[in-house]
C-alpha cells in the first residue's frame, strides 16, 4: 500500500503500518484512527484529498505487531522516494514509532514532541498517533495543538501573517 492524497500536498503524514481495515481497502488511515485523522483535518480546514498520508510500512505486519527493523529498512527507500517526489513543506510523523524510524532515534515522544527536526532537507515533527488518542482522550488536545504548530508553520513558510 503506498500512500494516498494530494501529490503535491505540502504536509505529509506517516504512521506505522496498515491494519485490518487498511489493508481490506488498500488503503492507509482508513479506519478508526483514520476517521480521527480525517476529523482533525476537518477541524484545520483541510481534506485528506489536501495532504498525503503514507506509512513507514507498506505491508501489515502480521497480528498487528510493532514493524520490525528489517521490514522498516526494506521499506524506508520507497517513503524517502515518495518524499522526494511529493516535496512536501511539512513531514508530520504520528506516534513514536515512525519518527523514531526515520530520525534513527530512540528518543521517547515526549522528547521529540514540539520539535522540529531535518529529514532530507525537509521540516519534521511529530505529533501522538491517532490510535494513541483513541485509547488515551487526554493525548487530544495536545494532537491538536502540535496541528496547529503545524499550520502556523505552513503559514510562516507560505510567507502568510501568522494569526
Ligand atoms: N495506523 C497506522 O499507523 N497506519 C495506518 O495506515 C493505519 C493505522
Amino acid at each position: 500500500m503506498f500512500g494516498v492524497g494530494n501529490p503535491h500536498a505540502e504536509i505529509m503524514f506517516v504512521g506505522e503500518a496498515p491494519g485490518h481495515d487498511e489493508d481490506i481497502k488498500g488503503e492507509p488511515f482508513v479506519g478508526r484512527a483514520g476517521q480521527l485523522l480525517n476529523k482533525v483535518l476537518a477541524a484545520l480546514g483541510l481534506k485528506r484529498e489536501d495532504v498525503y498520508i503514507a506509512n513507514i510500512l507498506k505491508c501489515r505486519p502480521p497480528n498487528n505487531r510493532d514493524p520490525q527493523p528489517e521490514e522498516a529498512e526494506t521499506c524506508e527507500p520507497y517513503l524517502v522516494h515518495q518524499i522526494k517526489l511529493i516535496k512536501p513543506k511539512i513531514i508530520c510523523c504520528l506516534g513514536r514509532i515512525a519518527a523514531q524510524r526515520l530520525l534513527q532515534t530512540n528518543m521517547s515522544l515526549g522528547q521529540m514532541r514540539e520539535r522540529w527536526f531535518n529529514f532530507h532537507d525537509t521540516l519534521l515533527t511529530v505529533t501522538y498517533h491517532p490510535a494513541a488518542v483513541l485509547r488515551s482522550p487526554a493525548y487530544k488536545r495536545p494532537l491538536w495543538e502540535d496541528m496547529q504548530k503545524v499550520m502556523e508553520k505552513l503559514k510562516e513558510m507560505r510567507g502568510e501573517p501568522l494569526s
